[in-house]
């Protein structure tokens, strides 16, 4: 740690899965530069951390520090779901509880508060213990705090939710998996937290933020991170997608990417394949290269000699949703993902797998009506057909308000930027 003398020591937290471990960051690198007296500390797994500080520079107050996974040396994975994030559960609390005494010791400062990705239930017991704020990170939606086609109706803001639709282990799916068991703890004990950010923007879900804040202490909607954070890990144009998007033509282009974690299965990608061939869709399409095998015969020769389709293993995605070429994006409804889209004013065809995909892609077809999801769950020939012409034909009005509403979130004087200044009172402990 350079520069400043340092007064504070805010321990960070992170669930170290798919995108929480990089908005974790994210939110404390917005936090460490606005607070350069602070000394925040950032425990993840060695995995994770290795990826998100590689190449990473100019946040001197901020201190790497790994924890284990919970994974014994000669464990032999035998394909459960969640398996690794079990693991991971059964020894979280030891081993934050660990690390931040190695972190209390390097600095010589005690932690002053706990900033944690909001899933940790245990951190409202720490924080307590240690007399200090607990902040509770929602990385996800405000409509995913809450299976099947029964309309729940017990949640103010979320009146037209399918119980088919809220996040497996809720009210449905094993509920005594250590992953569900963690979200019914977090669930009983998120209203002890001094603070709620997400990274949302108000005026997206007023009805939901209304309900949540009176439910939470400081309730805090401070995104979309893609539109205030400029620098980002993920724009790296490997596979120069931004030049073969020029050669496109405005609002011809469908965006194709199901996330980190999540690839549909085969004979999906044959079916989403062959509707782009039958629709003559032009396309980029961000898939990991284990897939490709799994291609129809010949599609990725004749889409890329006609210059029709792109198959790449990563593009910057925020710069590509942007994009003048990029007319909708068929997505797992991922929640940066969808926003993400907001903030570019794409409309979406959703493809929601599990968790919080399901209702992001709800409220996307639904609530804000910004897309649809495709017909019966997933990817038909004739489904997809019908979806892409859809899109293609239709206009989304709503989109361009929403995306508007996200800009004036994040400026200057915006909601967004405003409920920040209120976060970082309480994560530097200048509350009045
Ligand atoms: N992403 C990207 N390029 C890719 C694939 C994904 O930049 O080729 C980024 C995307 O912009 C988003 C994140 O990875 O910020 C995926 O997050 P999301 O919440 O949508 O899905 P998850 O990976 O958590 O399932």
């Amino acid at each position: 740690v350079t520069g400043t003398v340092k007064n504070k020591h805010v321990a960070v937290f992170t669930f170290p899965y798919s995108s929480h471990p990089a908005l974790l960051l994210t939110l404390t690198r917005k936090l460490a530069s606005a607070a350069p007296t602070v000394v925040f500390s950032f425990f993840n797994i060695e995995k994770s951390n290795r990826v998100l500080f590689s190449g990473l520079s100019g946040c001197t107050n901020i201190l790497r520090y790994d924890v284990s996974d919970g994974i014994p040396d000669d464990y032999v994975f035998v394909g459960k779901p969640q398996e690794d994030v079990n693991l991971f559960l059964a020894v979280a609390e030891d081993e934050f509880r660990r690390a931040v005494r190695v972190a209390e010791i390097d600095t010589g400062l005690k932690i002053s508060c706990l900033v944690v990705d909001g899933f940790f239930w245990f951190a409202g017991d720490m924080a307590t213990e240690m007399n200090i704020p607990w902040v509770a990170f929602w990385t996800a939606g405000a409509c995913s705090a809450g299976p099947d086609e029964e309309i729940v109706d017990l949640i103010p803001g979320l009146e037209s939710v399918r119980l088919g639709d809220l996040p497996s282990g809720v009210v449905m799916g094993n509920l005594e998996s250590p992953f569900a068991t963690m979200l019914h703890k977090m669930g009983r004990t998120l209203a002890r937290a001094n603070a709620v950010p997400i990274n949302s923007f108000q005026e997206l879900d007023p009805d939901l933020t209304k309900n949540l804040s009176s439910n939470l202490n400081k309730f805090l909607n401070i995104g979309p991170f893609n539109l205030t954070t400029k620098e980002k890990t993920s724009e790296h144009d490997e596979y120069a997608c931004i030049s073969w998007l020029d050669n496109q033509k405005t609002r011809t282009v469908a965006y194709i990417c199901f996330g980190t974690v999540f690839t549909p299965p085969a004979h999906e990608l044959v079916e989403l394949a062959e509707a782009l061939e039958e629709t003559e869709t032009s396309f980029l399409w961000s898939i990991n290269k284990d897939s490709y095998k799994h291609f129809p015969k010949g599609f990725l020769e004749r889409t890329s000699a006609n210059e029709t389709g792109k198959v790449v293993p990563w593009v910057p995605q925020d710069q590509v949703l942007n994009h003048v070429a990029i007319r909708v994006f068929v997505t797992h409804g991922g929640w940066n993902s969808v926003l993400e889209s907001v903030g570019a004013g794409v409309p979406m065809i959703c493809r929601p797998f599990i968790g919080d995909q399901h209702m992001n892609s709800w409220m996307v077809e639904r609530v804000w009506e910004i897309g649809l999801r495709i017909q019966g769950g997933n990817f038909t020939k004739r489904a997809t057909c019908r979806a892409l012409e859809h899109v293609f034909s239709h206009s989304y009005k709503r989109i361009e308000a929403l995306k508007d509403l996200a800009h004036k979130a994040v400026a200057s004087n915006g909601s967004s930027s405003q409920n920040f200044k209120t976060l970082l009172e309480v994560v530097t402990g200048s509350t009045p």
